[in-house]
């Protein structure tokens, strides 16, 4: 008997770039609190409770 997963198509990690001193990092999509740059402590991406609001550019996706 096979159960029926939903599976999510986008990914839970993403590596973004920070907009402001280009420092490249991994965020994890759907984070409790809002996510800054481990470097100049830009935000990154907003916590939303759901699916972060990612403010820098994402530049790749991990399935
Ligand atoms: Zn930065």
């Amino acid at each position: 008997m096979d159960e029926i997963i939903f599976k999510q198509t986008e990914s839970n990690f993403v590596k973004v770039r920070c907009q402001k001193c280009k420092n490249e990092q991994v965020i994890f999509t759907k984070p409790a609190s809002t996510v800054k740059c481990l470097v100049c402590e830009e935000v990154l991406a907003k916590s939303t409770g759901g699916k972060a609001n990612i403010v820098a550019e994402v530049i790749e996706n991990y399935s």
